[in-house]
Order: structure tokens, then C-alpha cells, then sequence
């Protein structure tokens, strides 16, 4: 008896994204499963970053056209098409079941409430929690997190972290409801290269221990190759390349893959 593959987590099919008359995402699928990690690397402008709004079904939200194809998601509840859900439904998935880190950690922090406020927020919103409770909480996971003095941390602003603080309380907060599904948007590369390499430490140790699903975005080859099992490279809004990362580290069919393999040191 062949073993039939498991279903995947997420499931991104045909998917097309298109901002007025200008087409940016153009019959794109792909897969990702529990305990996985999928790169989806390319050059700037390439669609990555559209491609994980329309899963977090944001890009909508900022104007694009209705996207058309299916986003199938396994919830805890069953199967569903995250392009089906109206935005009320999918405001108890995103943040819950899917959550996202970003590039830039400080756009996506209040600067006028402390980080246990913020982190404590969430589970709060989600989890039902008392202040008490979810602050208790939110200290446990700026451990998880690797942050020293979390106790103190909880009551100090944004502005008063490092870059790569901040983006361990965005990991944190990403996290905090044991997410099926994380989306990481170049979360390092405003970041120094010693401390990426410190949190795509903390992102792989915490994915092994939740066997949470990751889509990580990055245009750096480098990056692919310390944290990915399958990889997907875009350009021009389309899948040039799919496949495991190491077939496509040692045998890349298309050129551009090619020059993106080129530029890693
Ligand atoms: P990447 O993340 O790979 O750098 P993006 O996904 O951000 O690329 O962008 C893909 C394409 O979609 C680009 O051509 C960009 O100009 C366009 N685009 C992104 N966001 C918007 C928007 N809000 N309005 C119009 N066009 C957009
Ligand atoms: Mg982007």
C-alpha cells in the first residue's frame, strides 16, 4: 500500500492578485504542512510580500481586486478557504491560527503602550484572559523568546528596544496563541547580521517545539538555505521555481534561481 501524503496546512492554489490593471500575483500555488518550512524568495517587487497579505487576506484590504483562486487552511475546526471567509471570521483566524512577523517591528508596535501591555493585549483579545493572567503570560513568552529582564521589559515602550528586541516581542506576540501557522515577512533584514542569526535561531528552536507551520520570506539565498525544507522562487509575481531546498541548492533549473545561488557568499 502506498502511503498517501498528509494534507497539507495550507494549500495556495492558482492563486492571482491584481492591484487596478496591473496583475502581481499570477497563477501562484504552492503548499506548506505542519512542522514545515517553505522560503519563498525573489527579488524586490516580486510578489512575496502580497502573497502573504492575501493569506493573511489584507491585500484586499489595501485595495487589491478581489483575489481569485483558493487558500485552503486546515483550523482546528476543519478545512476552509481563507478567500471565502468574510473579514469578521477571518479576524479570529489572523493572530490566532495565522500569525505574521514583518520586516520592520516598529510599525507594527504601539509607541504609547508598554510591550506587556501589547503582548498581554493579544491574549487577552484571544484567549479570554485576565490582565493578571495574560501578563503572567506575557512574561513567559519574552522568556521563550530569549529576552533578558522580561519583568522589566513588560513595562518599557517600544522606542526604549533595540531593533532586535523589538523583533523578539513581535516573535512573542506572533506566538502567544500557539499559531498553526507562522508567516515571517524578512523578518531579519532590518537587523545586523549577528543578531539574524540569533533570531532565525529562536524562530527554528520555537518551530521545532509548537511543530508550527512557517512561510518564511527572504530574497536572501543564504537565508534559504539555514531555514527551509521547500522553497519557492518568485518572480515577477509567478513560481519560476518550486521544490526541496536542497535539490534546488544543487540543481536549480532556471536561470534566475542561477543568480540568485550566485549572489550567496
Ligand atoms: P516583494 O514583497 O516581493 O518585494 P510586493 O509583494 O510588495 O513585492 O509587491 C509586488 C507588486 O505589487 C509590486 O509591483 C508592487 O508595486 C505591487 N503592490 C504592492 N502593494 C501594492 C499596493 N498597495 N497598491 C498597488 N500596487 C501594489
Ligand atoms: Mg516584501
Amino acid at each position: 500500500m502506498t502511503p498517501t501524503a498528509p494534507t497539507p496546512l495550507l494549500a495556495v492554489d492558482d492563486l492571482s492578485v491584481e492591484f487596478g490593471a496591473s496583475r502581481v500575483i499570477e497563477n501562484l500555488s504552492f503548499s506548506v504542512s505542519a512542522g514545515q518550512t517553505v522560503a519563498i524568495v525573489g527579488e524586490s517587487g516580486s510578489g512575496k510580500s502580497v502573497t502573504s497579505l492575501s493569506i493573511m487576506r489584507l491585500a484586499d484590504m489595501l485595495g487589491a481586486n478581489y483575489p481569485t483562486g483558493r487558500i485552503l487552511f486546515q483550523t482546528s475546526g476543519g478545512e476552509i478557504d481563507l478567500l471565502k471567509l468574510d473579514q469578521k471570521k477571518m479576524r479570529s483566524i489572523r493572530g490566532k491560527e495565522i500569525s505574521m512577523i514583518f520586516q520592520e517591528p516598529m510599525t507594527s508596535l504601539n509607541p504609547v503602550f508598554t510591550i506587556g501591555d501589547q503582548v498581554a493585549e493579544i491574549l487577552k483579545l484571544h484567549e479570554g484572559k485576565s490582565n493578571s493572567a495574560a501578563l503572567a503570560e506575557a512574561k513567559r513568552l519574552l522568556d521563550m523568546v530569549r529576552l533578558p529582564d522580561a519583568a522589566e521589559l513588560l513595562t518599557r515602550y517600544p522606542h526604549q528596544l533595540s531593533g532586535g528586541m523589538r523583533q523578539r516581542v513581535m516573535i512573542a506576540m506572533a506566538l502567544a496563541c500557539r499559531p498553526r501557522l507562522l508567516i515571517a515577512d524578512e523578518p531579519t533584514t532590518a537587523l545586523d547580521v549577528t543578531i539574524q542569526a540569533q533570531i532565525l535561531n529562536i524562530l527554528r528552536d520555537l518551530q521545532k517545539e509548537l511543530g508550527a507551520a512557517v512561510i518564511f520570506i527572504t530574497h536572501d539565498m543564504g537565508v534559504v538555505a539555514e531555514m527551509a525544507d521547500d522553497v519557492v522562487v518568485m518572480w515577477k509575481g509567478k513560481a519560476v521555481e518550486k521544490g526541496k531546498a536542497l535539490d534546488i541548492f544543487e540543481k536549480p533549473t532556471n536561470a534566475y534561481t542561477r543568480t540568485l545561488l550566485a549572489a550567496v557568499p
